[in-house]
């Protein structure tokens, strides 16, 4: 089919074929930006011009995990691993609503310390000080651990599935499946949490018929946020001699999957902005709608290595509203909850 065809088809329904996510994914040169301009489209009609802020806070880089791109594997003994303690992500978060942001997102290692019971006092401590809505991004948890948390007052929780190929799952986590992932995925939204899946970009191995089976796997999870970044290598793993993802593949994924989605929340993450300065910038021009500073006190920020080179470890975190009105958006007032009907 023409280009301009499926172009028409992303814009006005998203209902697209897997050979078509394909053909889109597979775009170059001029084209490109045909497609980023189709995403745009499609995220003003459906999310609008404003750009929601998360404030997220990196709490505990310890993991019980060996995931083979992660510097925060367990096998890295090269890294000073921290937690926070509760009343310091209390107060963290008290300090970043003050702010303006009325989002909390509390991401970690798997780290079984902080035990369903701390996280429900954390998630109560932080209700009880701020009007917000609070994000988890802790992991795979049991059924019973994600209900007391949402009980509690948690809101939503990302678990990104890294890539819909269970192969190349299974080759990236050896101790880990992707269906318990995915059970994760639907137990979250069973309980009722507001849900976020995703992937990494060009992961070793991976091809781009994988990430069009990402997109689709998103379409159909019905998920109502999506975080897509590049995967980044990291010295300390064994995935250290790898190349990463593409500044064009992670934008043409972003795009992709805003137009099948329609109104899920998209981040420009933090990954895309540490490959290219202007990274998060183009990201919320190909479709993207929402921005994570982060706020994690310094002194454990530059221990939170995910991947090298983080570009938050230098920025100051209040500086996002001025670039995202300088690009003609706006901040978006209020919680910021899932668009999607599903999740109201
Ligand atoms: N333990 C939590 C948080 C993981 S860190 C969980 O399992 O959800 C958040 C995300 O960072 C991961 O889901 C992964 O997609 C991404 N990430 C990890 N290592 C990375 C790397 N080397 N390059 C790019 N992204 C990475």
């Amino acid at each position: 089919m023409a280009l301009r065809l499926i172009l028409d088809k992303a814009i006005h329904t998203g209902d697209l074929t897997r050979d078509e996510v394909v053909a889109l994914l597979s775009l170059e040169g001029k084209d490109v930006q045909r497609l980023f301009s189709a995403a745009d489209q499609v995220r003003k009609q459906y999310c609008g011009e404003g750009v929601h802020l998360r404030g997220l806070i990196e709490f505990s880089n310890i993991c019980s995990r060996d995931c083979n791109y992660c510097g925060l594997r367990r096998g890295n003994r090269r890294i000073r691993r921290y937690r926070m303690t509760p009343q310091e992500i209390i107060d963290v978060s008290a300090d970043v609503v003050r702010k303006g942001l009325q989002t909390i997102v509390l991401q970690s290692g798997e780290d079984p310390w902080y035990t369903a019971e701390r996280m429900v006092e954390i998630i109560q401590g932080i209700k009880s000080q701020a009007d917000c809505a609070v994000t988890l991004c802790i992991g795979e948890r049991s059924y019973a651990d994600y209900l007391a948390m949402k009980e509690a007052g948690a809101d939503r929780y990302l678990l990104r599935h890294e890539t819909s190929n269970p192969e190349l799952y299974h080759r990236l986590h050896p101790d880990m499946r992707l269906e318990d992932r995915v059970r994760c995925l639907r137990d979250l939204k069973d309980i009722g949490f507001q849900v976020g899946a995703g992937n990494m970009v060009r992961l070793p191995g991976q091809t781009i018929e994988d990430l069009a089976n990402d997109a689709l796997f998103i379409r159909d999870l019905e998920a109502d946020m999506i975080g897509i970044g590049p995967f980044i290598p990291h010295p300390n793993t064994p995935l250290s001699d790898k190349s990463g993802g593409t500044l064009e593949m992670t934008l043409k994924m972003i795009a992709v999957v805003r137009i099948v989605t329609r109104n899920a929340h998209i981040p420009a993450t933090t990954a895309v902005g540490s490959i290219d300065p202007f990274g998060r910038k183009k990201a919320l021009m190909a479709g993207a709608n929402v921005v994570m500073p982060n706020y994690t006190p310094i002194e454990y920020r530059v221990n939170y290595e995910i991947y090298p080179n983080k570009r938050c470890l230098t920025e100051d975190p209040s500086e996002s509203r001025a670039w995202i009105e300088a690009m003609g958006r706006v901040v978006a007032e209020g919680k910021g909850h899932s668009l999607k009907r599903s999740a109201q």
